[in-house]
């Protein structure tokens, strides 16, 4: 049967070998450089790292070859920023979300009814933001537990009243060490007692400097809950968005990230994803963590029922077998035979590193099992 080792595989994932075999380990895998691993392995660690693979299997069927799908500039589409909001604990995230929100509610979609999916879009000349609505910080952690890159552009919230607090710093320091772009709001500007000055002169520290002082970094005023400075907010992202150039190619099998996940009474597991590469259609077969499944009904944050989601879209999905993790990649094969096989494959990589990794467990031992 057809095998990669783990040093060609490390160079077809472009990352080190010793990366690699920490992968494989935390998957309950004990792996040497020279060891050969199967096309199922090598199709989950690139799903773990993000990376997109091509199966192709020639005239013999026990050869393979894996080769890197890459996708050609002409495939590329402009898609529409991911946005997340961090800052200080009280200095108006949720409200700013909400305010951003209901602003679009009357552009567009009928009725409005705006539904909880973990994120959200909102439509500003004819072009769409997506606002990632769980707490910031914990997209950052998933991103950093997996590697991954989901968010495009930061909005650092600082309550003009109260200046750069701890949690300011904080989200200031994963944006940069993200490499995500940063764009401040100093927010509750309608106070008597705001100082939007001192929140910029307060920022310098931070490499955070207002372009009116020689800096590159963009300032809005705002007040979340009056809504002052919203569409200028938008604007600004959509500058930031237009600079960075965000492109994916919609032509090709989704690739994305489960956002949330639960158990619906009704419905059973439910998983909100964000699709990030590649369109995502009803009926499509797909892994997302250790579950597989394919896709029964997909509805937007309008609850509206989509028959197909582009990137940067997120949406509900139904048809999973069980609950994924947020966080979890969320990846489309085939068919769904090869989804089942690296769910299956997924969950004991993960019961076994459960189990202890002091216990060696060589690839046959693994196989054993499937
Ligand atoms: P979070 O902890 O960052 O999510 O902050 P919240 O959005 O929950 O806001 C904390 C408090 O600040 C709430 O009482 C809000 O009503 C209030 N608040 C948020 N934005 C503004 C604003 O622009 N102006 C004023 N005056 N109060 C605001
Ligand atoms: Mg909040």
């Amino acid at each position: 049967r057809g095998t990669m080792t783990v040093g060609e595989t490390a160079k077809l994932l472009h990352k080190d070998a010793s990366e690699v075999i920490k992968k494989l380990i935390s998957m309950g895998v004990m792996a040497t450089i020279n060891q050969e691993l199967d096309i199922d392995t090598i199709l989950l660690l690139a799903a773990e790292f993000g990376v997109e693979v091509e199966v192709k299997i020639p005239v013999e069927e026990d050869r393979f070859e894996t080769v890197e799908e890459v996708d050609n500039e002409a495939d590329l589409k402009e898609r529409p920023p991911v946005v997340t909001i961090m800052g200080h604990v009280d200095h108006g995230k949720t409200t700013l979300l909400d305010a951003i929100r209901s602003t679009n509610v009357t552009s567009g979609e009928a009725g409005g009814i705006t539904q909880h999916i973990g994120a959200y879009q909102v439509e500003i000349n004819n072009k769409k933001i997506t606002f990632l609505d769980t707490p910031g910080h914990e997209a950052f952690t998933l991103m950093r537990a997996r590697g991954a890159q989901i968010t495009d552009i930061t909005i650092i919230v600082v309550a003009a009243d109260d200046g750069v607090m701890p949690q300011t710093v904080e989200a200031i320091s994963h944006a940069k060490a993200a490499g995500v772009p940063i764009i401040v709001a100093v927010n509750k500007i309608d106070k008597p007692d705001a100082d939007p000055d001192r929140v910029k002169q307060e920022l310098t520290e931070y490499e955070l400097v207002p372009e009116e002082w020689g800096g590159d970094t963009i300032f809005v005023n705002v007040s979340a809950k009056q809504r002052m400075g919203l569409e200028e907010l938008l604007e600004m992202i959509l500058l930031v968005a237009e600079v960075n150039e965000f492109k994916a190619n919609p032509n090709k099998r989704a690739r994305g990230t489960v956002i949330e996940a639960e158990l619906d009474k009704g419905r059973g597991p439910v998983a909100r994803v964000l699709v990030q590469h590649g369109t995502l259609k009803v009926g499509d077969a797909f892994v997302a963590g250790n579950c597989f499944g394919r896709v029964r009904a997909m509805v937007n944050d309008k609850g509206r029922r989509l028959k197909e989601a582009g990137p940067s879209t997120p949406v509900e999905i139904t048809g999973l077998t069980e609950v994924p993790q947020a966080g979890d990649p969320f990846m489309v094969f085939e068919d769904e035979r090869k989804a089942r096989s690296i769910a299956e494959k997924r969950a004991i990589t993960q019961r076994q590193s459960e189990l202890g990794s002091n216990t060696r467990v060589t690839l046959d031992d693994l196989f054993k099992h499937i």
